[in-house]
């Protein structure tokens, strides 16, 4: 049906994104409650419509693993999303209320992930893309707003794990107006490299995510690579590959380390940090699952294979299906919908 912003009622701030925030809203003919994702956009009116026309795709994305949409409308100079509201929230929030996350709901996790990338790949041939038309400039752009993460994997009290926010639309990804620059990044080595974006590298996004549920905090943030600073960047990462914005703003400046040593994040120090960062993943190995024997060794072999560094020795989401992990996953009795009623 046709979407009017005049028709939707907002009832709550869900939370903010780069560049965006998503609330729950009514809509009122139909008395219908919605997520509704608010992104300014910065395109000519003739982009703005091929946006629109690339989401449409998502009408036709069907799956348990995939959140529905109900439409998209500019609303200038905004883009808006109307989707399916989980009243759980993303499983980032999640954690950060109750803790680190039981290792029988991370398997879980995996396999909802696994099965959504599947179908958005075999299905639709939908990959988030990124990396295309990165402008040139000496660093150039991080942005991750569409990759998997614990914030686009989201949950509600029947205890469905659901997928969000991947990259259906190029022209939106290279339009969203306020560049979002971090201090945690779930993109692979090779994305980082400037390789092409492929279905490897959410398997990538995907082991760091899950390490982060299990452990109850994001996998980088102790470790402290002491021994980088910027003049060891431009031989390690491709100064095309990677594009930064500085912002006067700092609302995307979330925990960071360097807070605690009294070093201002404003410019050089932000950026230092998510060099920093990059330049972790690109050369230092991969993150595990640890200390080991604290979970199963099937799961430790999981991530482990989510997180080979080279794309070529990492499985595809349809591969890793059949990995041990994720069948027990599949048979497992684990109640979900239980669980969901304890916080
Ligand atoms: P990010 O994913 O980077 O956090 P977003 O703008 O995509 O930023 O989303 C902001 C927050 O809104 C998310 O962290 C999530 O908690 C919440 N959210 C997004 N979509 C939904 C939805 N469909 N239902 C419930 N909560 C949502
Ligand atoms: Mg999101």
């Amino acid at each position: 049906f046709d979407l009017r912003n005049e028709d939707l009622k907002d009832l709550q701030e869900l939370g903010q994104g780069n560049g965006g925030s998503v609330k729950k809203v009514e809509h009122i003919p139909s008395k219908m409650i919605m997520a509704k994702k608010i992104v300014l956009i910065d395109a000519k009116p003739s982009v703005r419509k091929q946006i629109l026309r690339e989401l449409h795709i998502m009408h036709d994305c069907h799956s348990p693993y995939i959140i529905s949409f109900f439409g998209a409308f500019l609303s200038d100079p905004n883009i808006c999303i109307c989707m399916e509201f989980m009243d759980k929230g993303s499983l980032d929030g999640i954690y950060k209320r109750i803790g680190a996350i039981d290792i029988d709901v991370v398997g879980k996790v995996a396999l909802a992930v696994l099965e959504g990338l599947t179908y958005l790949y075999d299905v639709h041939r939908i990959i988030h893309r990124g990396m295309d038309h990165v402008p040139l400039c000496a660093f150039t752009l991080t942005l991750d707003s569409s990759d998997i993460k614990p914030s686009n994997i989201l949950f509600n009290s029947q205890g469905q794990i659901k997928i969000c926010d991947f990259g259906v639309s190029g022209e939106l990804i290279n339009s969203i107006a306020d560049t979002f620059v971090g201090t945690s990044t779930y993109m692979s080595p090779e994305r980082i490299q400037g390789a092409q974006y492929t279905v490897k590298s959410d398997v990538w996004s995907l082991g760091i995510s899950l390490i982060e549920l299990a452990l109850g905090r994001f996998p980088f943030s102790e470790s402290d690579p002491d021994d980088s600073d910027l003049s060891d960047l431009e031989g390690t990462l491709s100064p095309n590959s990677i594009a930064i914005r500085p912002k006067e703003k700092d609302k995307n400046v979330k925990k960071d380390r360097r807070k605690s040593k009294g070093v201002s994040l404003q410019g050089g120090g932000m950026m230092m940090s998510i060099l920093e960062l990059l330049q972790h993943i690109v050369n230092e190995p991969a993150p595990r699952l640890t200390p080991e024997g604290r979970f199963p060794k099937e799961a430790e072999d999981f991530v482990d294979s989510c997180l080979f560094k080279d794309p070529d020795a990492r499985k595809t989401p349809k591969d890793l299906l059949k990995h041990p992990w994720v069948e027990q996953a599949r048979v497992s009795t684990f109640d979900l919908e239980a669980w969901a009623s304890t916080f």
